[in-house]
């Protein structure tokens, strides 16, 4: 009797390369340069978020 041990193949988000999900310390990336590119990219992108000015109008209704 023997164990078939069935791999999970998965395409890299990044490249799209079949890549095996068991013991993959990359996974779902084929390899450490997409998953550092795909990282990268989602840095970039926090950063580029527009930041909206908010003014600050003080609603003051002093009776004067
Ligand atoms: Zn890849």
């Amino acid at each position: 009797m023997s164990t078939v041990q069935k791999l999970v193949f998965i395409p890299c988000p990044r490249c799209g390369k079949k890549t095996a999900y068991t013991g993959n310390p990359t996974r779902p990336f084929c390899s450490e340069a997409c998953k550092n590119i795909d990282l990268a990219q989602w840095d970039e992108e926090c950063y580029t978020i527009p930041g909206q000015h908010v003014p600050t109008t003080p609603d003051s209704d002093e009776l004067d």
